[in-house]
Order: C-alpha cells, then sequence, then structure tokens
C-alpha cells in the first residue's frame, strides 16, 4: 500500500524515537524482575524509579505521588473507585461531565449500580461546562468531580483550575483525565489544583498498555483495585511494565520538551480552514480552547463510516465519532452533548495531527476529502444543496 497519512494521533501514536531509545534494553539484556535483589534486577527498579521522577518532573509533581498502571482506562477506575471507597463516610455522590471518555462514564455507570448518585454535567455548544452549575451540582455528599482536561473527540480545553477552586472551597476531591492533554499542552498538577489525575503512555508516543495515576500526597493511599505482589507500594500490584513505563517517562518528557506545539497549532489551522471552505461543514469543538493537534468537523448529508472508507482507499486515517463502536449507530455522545442533531453528528470526522504531519499530507488531505465529500453527497438522498 501507499505511504499512510496518519492523522488519528488521538486514537493512538507511533512511539516516538525518544521513548523506543529508553525501551530497548529492557527488552534485551536488562530483562531482571525489578523486585529481585540482584544486578539486572535492582536495575529495572532503578530504571522505573528514575521514570516516576521524570514523569514526577514532567508534570509538577513529586515522585511518590506518581503511580503506573497498565492504561489510561485503568487509571480513570481507579481514581474514580478509589475516591468513592476513601470518602464512604462523607457521603456517595459523584460529578462528572457528559463528555468524558468512556473510561471515566462506564465507571461512574457502574458506581451508580454500587449505589452512588452521579450528576453529569451537559455542555454548551463548545463543549465546556458551566461553572455555576458546578457549584449548583456540589452536595453535602459530593465526593469526588472528575472532569477531563482535554476532549479527545473535539479537542476542547477545559478550566481545570477554575474547577479546582470551587472543588476546594467545598472540599471536594477532583480527578482530571489529562490523557489528551498531556504532552500537547503544558500540565502542573499543582496550577490544576487536582488530587489526581491520569495520563496513557500510547497517546503520546509510548506503546500501548501503559498508564499513570498522580495521586497528591496528603490524600491517602488509594486503595487497590489490582492485589497482589505489592508493587507501586501496594497500591497496584503486577511485576511492572518496566520498558513500558521507561518508554512512557521518555515519550512525556520528549514532548514536554516541545511545547508549546505553536507550529502544529498553525498547520491545524490551516487544515481546519481549508475544510472549512467546503459548503455545509463547521468545526465542531472550541474554537479557541483546543488541543493543537485536534481538528474536528461536521460535514452536512454525510455518512461518517463511508467518509473513513473513502479516505482509507488514499492511505489517509482519521476517525468519526459515528462509528459503530458497539455495533450501535448512535452517533458518539460527545457530539449528542454538544448539541448537534443526531443525523449532523453522523457526518463527524476527526483529524488529529502529530509533530511529523507535514504540509504536502494537509494538501493531500484537503484535496482528497474535498472530492470524497462531493462524490458522497451526489449519491446521498438527503443531500438537496449543491
Ligand atoms: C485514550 C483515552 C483514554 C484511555 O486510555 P487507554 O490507555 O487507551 O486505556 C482515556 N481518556 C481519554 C481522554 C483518552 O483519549
Amino acid at each position: 500500500m501507499e505511504k499512510l497519512v496518519y492523522l488519528d494521533n488521538a486514537a493512538t501514536t507511533r512511539v516516538s524515537k525518544a521513548a523506543l531509545d529508553a525501551m530497548l534494553p529492557f527488552l534485551g539484556d536488562s530483562y531482571g524482575n525489578p523486585s529481585s535483589i540482584y544486578s539486572v534486577g535492582r536495575d529495572a527498579k532503578a530504571a522505573i524509579e528514575n521514570a516516576r521522577g521524570i514523569v514526577a518532573a514532567a508534570i509538577g509533581a513529586q515522585a511518590g505521588e506518581i503511580f503506573f498502571t497498565g492504561s489510561g482506562t485503568e487509571a480513570n477506575n481507579w481514581a474514580l473507585k478509589s475516591a468513592v471507597a476513601l470518602r464512604k463516610d462523607k457521603g456517595n455522590h459523584i460529578i462528572t461531565s457528559a463528555i468524558e471518555h468512556p473510561a471515566v462514564l462506564k465507571t461512574a455507570e457502574y458506581l451508580q449500580t454500587q449505589g452512588c448518585e452521579v450528576t453529569y454535567l451537559g455542555v454548551d455548544k463548545f463543549g465546556q461546562i458551566s461553572l455555576s452549575e458546578l457549584e449548583n451540582a456540589i452536595r453535602e455528599d459530593t465526593v469526588l468531580i472528575s472532569i477531563m482536561t482535554a476532549n479527545n473527540e473535539i479537542g476542547t480545553i477545559l478550566p481545570i483550575s477554575e474547577i479546582s477552586k470551587i472543588a476546594k472551597a467545598r472540599d471536594v476531591l477532583l480527578h482530571t483525565d489529562a490523557v489528551q492533554a498531556a504532552g500537547s499542552i503544558p500540565i502542573d498538577v499543582a496550577e490544576m489544583g487536582v488530587d489526581m489525575l491520569t495520563l496513557s503512555g500510547h497517546k503520546l508516543g509510548a506503546p500501548k498498555g501503559v498508564g499513570v495515576l498522580f495521586k497528591k500526597k496528603n490524600l491517602k493511599l488509594l486503595p487497590p483495585l489490582i492485589h497482589g505482589g505489592g508493587q507501586e507500594h501496594g497500591a497496584r500490584s503486577g511485576t511492572e511494565n518496566v520498558a513500558g513505563i521507561a518508554g512512557l517517562a521518555a515519550a512525556l518528557n520528549y514532548r514536554v520538551s516541545q511545547l508549546p506545539q505553536t507550529k502544529l497549532a498553525a498547520k491545524r489551522d490551516r487544515l481546519v480552514a481549508e475544510l472549512l471552505k467546503i459548503p455545509r461543514s463547521a468545526l465542531t469543538g472550541d474554537p479557541v480552547n483546543r488541543l493543537p493537534g485536534i481538528a474536528s468537523f461536521v460535514f452536512e448529508a454525510i455518512e461518517g463510516e463511508s467518509m473513513l472508507l473513502m479516505l482509507d482507499h488514499f492511505g489517509i486515517c482519521g476517525s468519526s465519532g459515528s462509528a459503530c463502536s458497539s455495533g450501535s449507530l448512535d452517533p458518539s455522545h460527545v457530539l449528542l452533548a454538544i448539541g448537534l442533531p443526531h443525523e449532523v453528528a453522523h457526518g463527524s470526522l476527526r483529524l488529529s495531527l502529530s509533530e511529523d504531519t507535514t504540509d504536502e499530507e494537509i494538501d493531500f488531505v484537503v484535496e482528497k476529502l474535498t472530492g470524497v465529500v462531493a462524490k458522497l453527497r451526489k449519491m446521498s438522498p438527503v443531500w438537496d444543496g449543491e
């Protein structure tokens, strides 16, 4: 097949050179178990502690506040479930938003089956929650607020430090899913004022299957989700993914060294400007407070799946919130939450860039996508325009 034009970096990323270099020793000669006392084991242990320090420094935390997990999903599960367990004497009410990743939403739904009450805050057309609505939603028995730092489908960045002021004033724990934000915009846990924060390796140039939960040190050790040999201070058992952990730290460190991603944002802006020349197209998400790499659209009278298949024919990888992920044809909960009618939400497309995205690739995508939209509309029974 021809060369891929990979514009789905919000789904996963290529492993960066920094990450690969950091990982290779632990896939080769340095294969010791970090819990063993001989030197090859101690080397692995040292690599994990080194990685912990790097991750901590990258987000303004202390090493003891960083816990490695098997994914961003696990970290989100752990944050929500353990906050509820830790604060059970205070109550069992959680506040989250309607546009969270399923790793938060489905965990919240599970907790509802266990007796928790959950408030799902709605969002405006840009994907922003209302701070006054948040304030009004807090009750005596509210134990946790979980709001993402930036959304994975529409790129909207949420005001976590503002949210934190409200949470702190009412003594409510704050967790944020920073999986999309980390490595794309600066993350500082003190400035953001969060108690817990989630990262995932494969969204920022590390391999799949490794994540992080930051937990502020004045918060008690979280009840484990996974029990066993007592790794991660007894909080998360299982022999560590040494290579993955080293890779995550190196990838994050590299990405942070490249901030701010002004060049990337300029490429995204050019892509957006060009694609909005397509009739009856619109940008989704916040036009200003958005991640530098995410361009997301809806095209009227288009079926997202068909668009993806036709783009794939040209080697272009994107994604659509209308993808029938669970065999259902419901459009994404995020696009419905920002108020798009079902039929419009079906024509969504997310193109997520990386620093490797070239101007030539952007030109190629603009040309091919403009053609694809025109062709699909010509075949569409619902297209009445020109
Ligand atoms: C990808 C993603 C996750 C899940 O992370 P995994 O490591 O793939 O489990 C959680 N939240 C957001 C916002 C994501 O984009």
